[in-house]
């Protein structure tokens, strides 16, 4: 069953591959909230992950690794940050909310370390 693309608005080109939801609940509500559509969280995430998806348009270079299978594949941890709707990709409160979830996975899911952050594990 070929699936679309939950993001509104979004203008999928035909090859682009689709990515799932991520199996954990916190980082599956990440998802919903930065891609604008919080009322997928109430559908839960195992219906979600079986009817939706999302498409590589909406993840930069960091957030991907290649596969053996040569395939475009996420990281763990990785979030949807392009290309989305009323989302300013440098407004403070969406790299806030990525911030403290990586720090939560305890994944370095993107390769910009917080300055603040770099800085403190420099003096050990
Ligand atoms: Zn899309």
């Amino acid at each position: 069953m070929p699936f679309q693309c939950c993001v509104r608005s979004c203008k999928k080109p035909n090859n682009t591959i689709l990515h799932s939801f991520p199996k954990d609940e916190e980082l599956f509500k990440v998802w919903c909230s930065t891609i604008g559509r919080d009322d997928l969280t109430e559908k839960g995430v195992q219906w979600i992950r079986r009817n939706y998806r999302v498409c590589d348009i909406h993840f930069d270079e960091n957030s991907k690794f290649v596969s053996c299978h040569n395939r475009a594949n996420l990281k763990v941890g990785s979030i949807p940050n392009l290309q989305l709707p009323g989302v300013k990709n440098n407004s403070s409160q969406f790299l806030m909310k990525m911030h403290c979830y990586s720090h939560q996975m305890k994944h370095l899911c993107l390769k910009q370390p917080h300055k603040a952050l770099s800085a403190q594990e420099n003096r050990y």
